[in-house]
């Protein structure tokens, strides 16, 4: 069972080389009594947020990654967790059968064992949405009515056991879909004609974040790294205008080149120098949705945020939030989502890595900014 594991806990950008391929065994079926399932791991998602399991840091809402463990007497490595789309092999709960597919948190290697507690979603195949799309743009649906207690089983337990087994963490960590929608609806407080700014607006939140918004009457605008994320935000993406904050000199000359009148809606999923530039050109009473930093987990800013002080005379709401929190609003999102999907309204854009020995690579690309679109790494196609 080929697996990616962490070699060690990091503490500034991830590189491919903190990653390793390793070789783990496992016994093809789901132990009785367990109520566990066995998949075949068919996409998974990189994500952001993983980052922040790879530091050897316990007091965030999130735990470390597990990097090995004893299993009846020996060591073995850990496969990083994420989210996969996968196929059941062979199934110890009655409601889940071989041949279903599932979403939810998985490992990154071929084979997982993997508990049905653990909020999986069925998927039920349709040819007009691809599996992997269930990884950024429609994700997982949370079933709260299951129950979640540890089950512990030939020294296989939830808490220990191989996919970590934190139900709690599953329930925080962001998936792109949901988070775009939860984002702008709930703490943008959106009005049509209003003018958005997003960062990092070709990747998996950003693009929903800029469409959404358009569906919504605003005027967009997105930054990106490259032009030909730039291209792709003004030619498919539907933006009103993108720019390359990497060619932007003066970040706050670029922004009030696009937003003469100023800007309501500021979507932050980077911040640093993009969000200190932003604060200068809010408008009164402008919101700010704080969505993520990932620009904190590489080049690190020696200046630091200098225009908070905005907020005061511009009487901005700038807001943090986890899509977690919002989890009633998941059947209007999906409902919103796949019907503009379908209907040819909100595009998909996903970068998709073949095998499994591309996701260490594919993974420290977010931070880097190679990806264009929702990172995803295609272990199996069925
Ligand atoms: P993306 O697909 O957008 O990938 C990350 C992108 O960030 C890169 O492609 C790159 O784009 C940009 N980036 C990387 N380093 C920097 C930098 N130093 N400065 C500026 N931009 C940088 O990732 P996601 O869409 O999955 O995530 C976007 C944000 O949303 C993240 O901050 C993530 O943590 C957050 N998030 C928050 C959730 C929540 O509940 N609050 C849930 C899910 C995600 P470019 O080439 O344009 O620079």
């Amino acid at each position: 069972n080929k697996q990616v594991v962490l070699q060690r806990y990091i503490e500034e950008a991830p590189k491919e080389t903190d990653m390793a391929m390793g070789m783990g065994k496992i016994e093809l079926k789901a132990p009785k009594g367990s109520a566990a399932l066995l998949v075949k791991n068919l996409y998974l998602s990189c994500d952001p947020y993983m980052r922040g399991r790879m530091r050897d840091f316990h007091g965030s809402y999130i735990p470390p990654f597990v990097l090995s463990r004893v299993f009846f007497s020996h060591l073995l490595d850990v496969p990083i967790e994420g989210f996969g789309v996968a196929k059941v092999l062979d199934s110890d709960d009655p409601d889940f059968k071989p041949g279903d597919f599932i979403s939810g948190l998985t490992g990154w290697e071929e084979y997982s064992l993997i508990r049905s507690t653990w909020q999986l979603r069925k998927i039920q195949p349709d040819d007009s949405v691809p599996l992997s799309y269930h990884l950024g743009l429609l994700e997982i649906a949370w079933n709260s009515s299951r129950n979640h207690e540890e089950v512990k089983v030939d020294g296989w337990s939830e808490k220990e056991g191989k996919v970590g087994g934190w139900i709690e963490i599953m329930e925080k960590l962001g998936m792109p879909g949901f988070t775009a929608y939860v984002g702008f609806y709930e703490i943008c407080s959106p009005k049509k004609g209003e003018y958005v700014f997003v960062s990092a607006a070709s990747g998996a939140v950003g693009q929903l974040v800029g469409q959404l918004a358009k569906l919504h009457g605003c005027y967009v605008v997105g930054s990106a790294g490259s032009s030909q994320k730039v291209d792709l935000l003004k030619n498919k993406l539907g933006f009103d205008e993108a720019f390359n904050y990497k060619e932007e000199t003066d970040l706050d000359a670029a922004l009030k080149r696009y937003f003469p009148e100023g800007i309501d809606i500021y979507f932050d999923n980077v911040g640093g120098a993009i969000l200190d530039a932003a604060l200068l050109n809010m408008r009164i009473h402008g919101r700010i949705a704080v969505c993520g930093m990932v620009s904190l987990h590489s080049i690190s800013d020696p200046k630091g945020i200098q225009n908070l002080y905005c907020v005061v005379p511009k009487r901005i709401r700038m807001q943090g939030f986890l899509q977690s929190d919002y989890l009633d609003k998941f059947p209007q999102f999906l409902e919103h989502v796949t019907e503009n999907f379908k209907q040819g309204k909100i595009v998909y854009i996903e970068d998709m890595n073949e095998g499994l020995e591309t996701a260490p690579a594919a993974f420290a690309g977010l931070f880097s900014g190679k990806n264009v679109g929702k990172q995803v790494i295609c272990v199996a196609r069925d």
